[in-house]
């Protein structure tokens, strides 16, 4: 049964896209938690970060500097949040890795 982002990757469910390449998509969090909330994921089906390996050294970096560009690109001067929740205790709740970008407004720390 593929996830909901691999449904997304392969066009068989819509999403706001702001960015695509080889690597990874990026597109807008259905129930944004501020004015910002995007959501940066590989193509590739990699659960979480805990099922990273050396081999995906390259892929997780591009997906940073992808986050970077795409804050950037979406105007967050102010600075923003990237966060990757892993696991059930993480709060993960779909099971294929993403980076979220969180910003336009001041955020509270630490997280609940
Ligand atoms: P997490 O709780 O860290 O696993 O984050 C999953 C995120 O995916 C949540 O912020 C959801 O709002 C978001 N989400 C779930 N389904 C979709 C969808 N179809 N399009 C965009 N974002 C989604």
């Amino acid at each position: 049964m593929p996830t909901i982002f691999k449904r997304i990757i392969d066009k068989e469910i819509p999403a706001q896209i702001v960015h695509e390449d080889e690597l990874c998509v990026a597109f807008h969090d259905v129930a944004p938690q501020a004015p910002t909330h995007v959501l940066v994921i590989p193509k590739k089906e990699l659960v979480n970060l805990a099922a990273a390996s050396g081999e995906d050294q390259a892929l997780l970096g591009h997906m940073l500097l992808i986050a970077k560009n795409v804050a950037e690109q979406l105007g967050l001067t102010n600075g923003y949040r990237t966060v990757i929740n892993c696991g059930r205790d993480g709060g993960q709740s779909v099971d294929h890795l993403h980076i979220h970008i969180l910003g336009g407004r001041a955020l509270h720390w630490p997280p609940g």
